[in-house]
């Protein structure tokens, strides 16, 4: 991991972004702003999955008016995202949203820009100016889309940024301008590497904190890996201050795998449960895929960063398990459960879903009362006899019932 870059500092209601802010989680909502109890609904799920802020799309005036009351109703500030309509932009502000996405492109007027940018500076609203790859080339001045299509037909990757950054440092023209500095930039592209190369140029050019994302990432199967390889590579680089992962799916599903991206490269301390399982092999002996699905879904409900190993033998199981708080081992018909390296159980096929939830929640709130400490790496889990087999071809030790 590179030392992560310096950047101003821009507060967004309570959450500040860039300097010495940790790393933010955003996204948006999928419902029509308007429909207040909806949006509320999403919002409050968002962030109860762990978004710092979330984003509205706000279209049409119904929406900008439905902000006055869905404001006061969720716990996290809120961006209102704004095109081509400096109106909206102007009522967001007026019924206080915390940030405001702009593309100065797609509001010709230059006055209206300014007007926004005044009333912005008035409420200490800062504004992201984001450039995206489906939106980057010149819709209206016909001979400035043509230059720019011949451009992208020469050389796509390269000149696609040189457009991006051009047009970045264009906006930020008429920012500086109006001595404006909240300011967060962004420049999505669909590909994974030209957005690892666009914002780090960008990171080169300017100090204003980075809203990393990847535009139109598609189904959250292939949009999970398209947005971690450019977002985790980022990051790994030290640039990076707030990022949203995008799916054409559940908004829910974004804010999970970001704060387990953020979690993964040390970002984000963990506040919950983490699973780690086997991939499973030939020696498997009982259904370990079904087990570690059913395993996860009960963990969510513990909220202590408890370790937890669901393993699918005794063979190489401990040692790949080593580290972990609460261990389960498989074998044929049976489980082993360890917790902190000491075999507390063993335990029929049919009773290892609960076994193991009643050991993992008993340790959290071991945890939590303060009489013992999440496993820092120091616990050595011995291998377990053989499990038990129902041929008794294997002697067998139960150590505890
Ligand atoms: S823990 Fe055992 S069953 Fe699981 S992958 Fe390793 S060797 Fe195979």
């Amino acid at each position: 991991m590179q030392p992560r870059r310096k950047t101003r500092q821009v507060q967004v209601g309570p959450v500040a972004i860039g300097g010495e802010a940790p790393v933010s989680i955003q996204s948006m909502t999928s419902t029509y702003t308007y429909e207040i109890d909806e949006t509320v609904a999403q919002i409050q799920a968002l962030a109860q999955a762990g978004a710092d802020i979330v984003r509205v799309a706000v279209p049409d005036p119904k929406d900008t008016e439905a902000l006055k009351h869905i404001l006061p109703q969720v716990p996290v500030p809120i961006v209102a995202d704004v095109h081509f309509h400096f109106q909206r932009a102007m009522e967001a502000v007026e019924a206080g949203v915390h940030k405001i996405r702009l593309n100065p492109g797609n509001i010709q007027d230059r006055q209206q820009v300014d007007r926004v940018i005044r009333a912005c500076r008035e409420r200490g609203v800062p504004i992201r100016v984001g450039v995206n790859e489906g939106g980057i080339v010149e819709r209206k001045d016909k001979e400035q889309r043509a230059e720019e299509k011949a451009k992208l037909e020469a050389s796509y990757e390269d000149q696609l940024i040189g457009i991006m950054l051009e047009k970045l440092d264009a906006y930020l023209r008429i920012f500086d301008e109006n001595d404006f500095h909240d300011v967060v930039l962004s420049a999505k592209s669909i590909d994974p590497r030209i957005t690892i190369k666009a914002y780090t140029a960008i990171s080169e050019r300017h100090d204003y904190p980075l809203h990393l994302g990847v535009t139109h990432a598609g189904p959250k199967e292939t949009g999970c890996i398209r947005s971690v390889v450019a977002l985790g590579t980022l990051l790994s680089n030290g640039i990076g201050d707030t990022v949203r992962i995008s799916y054409a799916s559940d908004p829910v599903l974004e804010v999970h795998d970001a704060k387990e991206m953020l979690n993964c490269l040390g970002l984000r301390p963990r506040v919950e449960p983490e699973l780690i399982a086997c991939p499973t092999c030939g020696r498997i002996e009982v259904d370990l895929i079904t087990l570690v699905q059913q395993v996860r879904e009960k963990l969510a409900t513990i909220k202590t960063p408890v370790k937890v190993a669901v393993m699918g033998c005794v063979v190489n199981g401990p040692g790949e398990a080593e580290g972990a708080d609460v261990a389960v081992f498989a074998g044929k018909g049976r489980g082993i459960i360890y917790v902190q390296g000491e075999q507390k159980r063993t335990v029929n096929e049919a009773e290892m879903l609960d076994a193991l939830y009643e050991e993992s929640l008993a340790f959290a709130d071991r945890v939590e009362r303060g009489e013992a400490q999440l496993n820092q790496g120091g616990v050595t889990i011995a291998p377990p006899d053989p499990l038990p087999r129902e041929d008794g071809t294997l002697p067998l030790r139960v150590v505890s019932q």
